[in-house]
């Protein structure tokens, strides 16, 4: 008998056997009876302590949690949008929040990320799309997030992700960053090795989302800039 099946069934023989429940039509005298071994009792108790918020030290859990998926997005890739989705069902609110950092040279200006992310969370009503240039921790600050959501792909994402999470959590201790470990379907793609590929010929269909894959054939096919 699984375990708790047998606590329970042991739980209810000796109920049955106690006491106040010798006259009950159920109750049949077993051996420990007859033989006057005192009855073992079963007590029943719900202990509720109470705490005083200022012996926990702990900052009390907001009722909704509002988490921040920050990234470069260059352009979102079907691993951004598996770590959207399940972020979605852990967290009230998730903010996709774009990086507008122009020294990294993205292929898509913020405006075009912001768009290629907004085609595809609109089925997770719980999930909006955003920007942000500076401090990641003052941007969740004006959103009254807790959470940062980050994907760790392999270990080699692991030492970059550490010393952010430890720099932000220095920044605002309140912040809590929290990784979810890449859907082993996708934990190849990133979005630069997807834009190789593309511009040397290779399929990329199944590792971005079709309406990415579309504006990257747009992209790409543009002829370049004199100069560029
Ligand atoms: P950044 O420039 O901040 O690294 P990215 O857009 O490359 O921005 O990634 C944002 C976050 O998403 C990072 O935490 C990264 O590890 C995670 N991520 C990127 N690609 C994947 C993937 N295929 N599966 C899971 N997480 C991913």
């Amino acid at each position: 008998m699984p375990l708790l099946e047998e606590q329970a069934y042991s739980m209810r023989t000796d109920i049955s056997r106690a006491p106040g429940n010798q006259n009950s039509p159920r109750h049949k005298p077993c051996s420990d009876c007859k033989r006057g071994v005192p009855l073992r009792r079963v007590v029943f108790a719900t202990i509720v302590t109470i705490i005083p918020e200022s012996e926990t030290r702990l900052p009390r859990k907001p009722r909704g949690v509002t988490a921040i998926y920050p990234g470069s997005f260059d352009p979102i890739t079907n691993g951004h949008l598996d770590l959207i989705q399940r972020g979605s069902r852990l967290f009230d609110r998730l903010i996709v929040s774009v990086l507008r950092n122009e020294t990294k040279q993205p292929l898509f200006s913020a405006e075009e990320r912001m768009a290629m992310l907004n085609e595809v969370v609109g089925e997770y009503p719980n999930v909006a799309v955003d920007s942000f240039a500076g401090l990641l921790v003052d941007h969740a600050g004006r959103h009254s997030a807790t959470v940062l959501l980050r994907g760790i792909r392999a270990i080699s994402d692991y030492e970059y992700e550490l010393q952010m999470a430890l720099m932000n959590r220095r920044l605002n201790p309140g912040l809590e960053t929290v990784f979810l470990l890449a859907n082993e379907a996708y934990s190849f793609i990133s979005s630069r090795l997807v834009k190789e590929v593309f511009a040397l010929g290779g399929n990329i269909s199944g590792l971005v989302p079709p309406s990415v894959e579309a504006r990257l054939k747009r992209r790409i096919s543009q002829p370049k800039r004199k100069g560029a």
